[in-house]
Order: structure tokens, then sequence, then C-alpha cells
């Protein structure tokens, strides 16, 4: 979904930076100027957009995305920007800044394509009273199969901002598509023969990647990796453990895996990691690198063959 935005506030107050709105770049070096809102929609960018972009994130390297407050100069820089990438519904602030900015274009991935409606079996009423997001689980990237159609929306989008670059985008397109593509059968094969497929993670936001792949996810803590899970919530899933005969209970890199730990150590399982691809933690890893080690650790926890 593309939005292309008028500046018409501004135009009619200042004529003379009309051109600075339909040139091809923001930013000094002649690239194109794209704000990505977290990670997976920065890597997006960065690997379609190739070197005729330059792409900066609203939230910094090893930050927890759900939460991220703006600084008025991030706000001003959504602002100017040719592009904003972002995921409607997730992050408030960034949310809120886009509706009262006016980005050059903007590419929303919430769309029929990549999200399900939001579903908790075994909610009642007043914790789903308690949720921040909107109507929707927002973790899709941890889907591989939802990503092409974000690739395929910022490619068109980068197209219309940047005509020349029409060729190398839809060719950067092409190849990430297949990337993930690839990364799609590698998790349908590795999880197709295993003796468990229940899964405890602290932070529930494997609910596409358990649906992709035929698993069940069980998390301890809901949607928001910041929330306390209740007693009630801790002795239903260590219950869960004990019936299932669950190996593992996941835990991620950028909260405190103090929960998760100390419910192991209570039901004696071990602990590992289950990235949810939200932020970098290492800077030498990317999104695939992160993926191929989730599936690597999944195959352990549920014993695949
Ligand atoms: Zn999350």
């Amino acid at each position: 979904m593309s939005i292309a935005r008028r500046h018409l506030a501004v135009l009619a107050a200042l004529p003379l930076v009309l051109t600075g709105c339909a040139s091809v770049s923001g930013s000094d070096d002649g690239t194109v100027d794209v704000l990505a809102s977290f990670y997976p929609l920065q890597f997006v960018a960065e690997q379609v957009g190739g070197d005729r972009v330059s792409v900066d994130t609203l939230t910094p390297p090893g930050a927890e995305p759900h939460d991220v407050e703006l600084s008025p100069a991030q706000v001003s820089r959504i602002d100017g920007a040719d592009l904003v990438v972002y995921l409607s519904g997730f992050q408030a602030a960034v949310d809120d800044a886009v509706d009262q900015t006016s980005p050059a274009h903007v590419v929303d991935a919430a769309t029929e394509a990549t999200l399900r409606p939001e579903e908790h079996e075994d909610e009642t009423a007043e914790e789903h009273e308690e949720h921040e997001h909107g109507d929707h689980d927002p973790h899709f990237w941890l889907d591989p199969s939802r990503m092409p159609s974000v690739v395929d929306d910022v490619a068109a989008t980068l197209t219309e901002i940047d005509p020349d670059g029409a060729d190398t985008f839809a060719a950067n397109a092409a190849a990430l598509t297949q990337r993930f593509e690839e990364l799609d059968a590698a998790y349908a094969a590795g999880l197709a023969q295993c003796d468990s497929r229940t899964f405890v993670t602290s932070h529930e936001a494997f609910g596409y990647l358990a649906d992709r792949y035929d698993l069940h996810q069980v998390g301890i803590s809901g949607i928001d990796p910041e929330a306390e899970p209740s007693p009630a919530r801790l002795a239903e899933v260590s219950a869960i453990v004990r019936d299932e005969g669950v190996s593992t209970i996941f835990f991620e890199t950028l909260v405190s895996p103090k929960v998760a730990e100390t419910l192991a150590a209570d039901l004696g399982v071990d602990t590992a990691v289950l990235d949810p691809i939200e932020g970098l933690a290492d800077p030498d890893a990317d999104y695939f690198s992160i993926a191929e080690a989730n599936l690597d650790a999944l195959r352990m926890a549920l014993s695949c063959s």
C-alpha cells in the first residue's frame, strides 16, 4: 500500500521549497532517503533499494520496538523522508507521527497479505482489554511467506520515487523474494517430522510462524514482551510443559530472560533463544541468519529429524 502525500500547507507558505518535495532525494548524497520503523522493514528497504537508497531506522539497534518513543528530531525526520516504511498498529508513537506529518511516500506493511485477525483462544475479555495492540497480531515477519508482498510494495514505491532505479529495484526484489521462498521451504522441510509440535516462548511473537508450519505456540507473557505473566498463566504453562514433555523454554534477546529462566529452573527444563527479529542484538547478524538460527533452535527443542 502506498500513499503519496503532498505538502500542501508547507507549499502554500513556502513556495520556494517546491523543488525539494519532487526531487529524487532528500538526502545529501543523491540517494532516496528511507526511514523504516523497525528492523525487518529496514532490512527489506536496504535489500530492495541497494545503493540507490539510504535507510535509517526509528528503533535503535538493540532496542525493543514495541514501546518505542520518538524524539521531536525523529518526528521531523519522518516529515522530511522520501519514504517511510512502517507497520500500522504495532508502534503507537510511529502511527501518531506518520498521521501528524507529511512524508512524501508511505508504505504500510499492515495489509491483508501480511496480517491475520488476532485470536486468543484461552483469554478472558479482561485479559484482552489489557492488550495495547490493535486488532491484529503484528509479528507477520516471522512467517517468511508473508514477506514478499512487502518487498513488492517497497519496490513499487521506490520506483515511483526514483524511476531510473526501476530495473535495480525489480532485480533486487526478485532476488530477495527468492530468498524468502527458500527460507520458507527450509522451515517447512526442517519442521515436518518432529517428536513434539508444542513450543513455549516468553514473548508470544511466533503465532504466524506456528500457523505456517503447523506448530503450537504457548506464550508466557503474551504479545507484549514487557507484560508480566499472572500466577495463573504460569501455572497453565507449567502444566503444558509437564503434560506435553516440553524440553525447552525459549526466551528472546532484547528482553530480560528472568521469567523464562525461573520457570525453566522450577520445571527442570532447558532454556534457549528464539529471536523475534524485532531488532538486531548482534550487528553481524541479519534477518536470514537469525531466522536460520531460530530454525535450528526449534528443530533441537522439538526433536525434529
Ligand atoms: Zn513483539
